[in-house]
């Protein structure tokens, strides 16, 4: 399925309809700024939504897990899966109650989950994850052994039917509101780094890397280097 075919039936934004976006550039874009995503699925008639983390390739996403989690045994057998990724820009603070909302970049993925089984595919997965959520960090550490790779399961989604919403910009309030005597505006909520801190075990004389000093989840910095 092509991004020309979205939204599908399934995917089209309903209320705020003009919010709804579905170019492939605009949902890598949020997918690409953010690593955490949960994921709704049915098992056993009781629907699930388990916050974990991702990586993207592509036209592909990974998510991996523990082989035991519930999660992994039941999207291992290809049941039908949600997934949603939101970052979230900032408050916007109205002068009516009604008019609050929020400035966001939110992505809605349905599609079914598959294992990676080759060894060697997975350990590709294994890296592009890692590279997606803190750049730099897979070629410094231990590579994953053999017992490790078997304990850890990881799942292709292919990403073929998605939308994507995207609300910014100022408060909107009704003409009526706007000498409510109070403060009205956007409070943004951007992902700001701490500072590193080194584990208590560290062994002396290992500074901080540039990947971990200058971390940012916004990709225009990033690939400025
Ligand atoms: C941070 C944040 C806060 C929000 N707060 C509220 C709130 O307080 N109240 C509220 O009603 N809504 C809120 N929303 C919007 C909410 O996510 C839905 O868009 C909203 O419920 C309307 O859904 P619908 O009825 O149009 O679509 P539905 O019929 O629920 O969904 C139809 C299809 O539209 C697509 N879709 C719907 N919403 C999104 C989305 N956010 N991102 C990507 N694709 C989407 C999906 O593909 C879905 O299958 C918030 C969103 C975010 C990201």
């Amino acid at each position: 399925m092509s991004s020309n075919s979205m939204p599908t039936p399934r995917t089209r934004v309903v209320r705020e309809s003009d919010r709804g976006v579905y170019d492939r550039e605009t949902l890598n874009r949020i997918l690409d700024e953010g690593f955490l995503c949960h994921v709704g699925f049915v098992a056993d008639g009781q629907p699930f939504v388990i916050p974990t983390s991702y990586g993207r390739d592509g036209d592909t996403l990974y998510i991996h897990g523990s082989a035991a989690s519930r999660m992994l045994r039941n999207l291992d057998k290809g049941v039908p899966v949600c997934v949603t990724v939101t970052l979230l820009d900032g408050l916007v603070l109205a002068r009516s109650i009604f008019n609050h909302s929020m400035n966001y970049r939110s992505v809605v993925i349905l599609g079914q989950a598959r294992v990676i089984d080759d060894p060697a595919e997975k350990l590709e997965a294994l890296r592009r994850l890692s590279e997606h959520i803190i750049p730099g960090r897979w070629q410094d550490s231990r590579f994953p052994n053999e017992r490790e790779l078997k304990a850890t399961t990881i799942l292709r989604l292919p990403i073929e039917e998605f939308s994507a919403k995207v609300r910014q910009g100022p408060v909107i309030d009704d003409p009526e509101d706007m000498s409510y005597p109070t403060w009205a505006g956007v409070l943004p909520l951007p992902v700001v780094p701490g500072a590193p801190i080194p584990d208590q075990e560290l062994e002396s004389g290992i500074e901080p890397p540039d990947y971990v000093r200058n971390y940012t989840r916004n990709t225009s910095l990033r690939s400025m280097g």
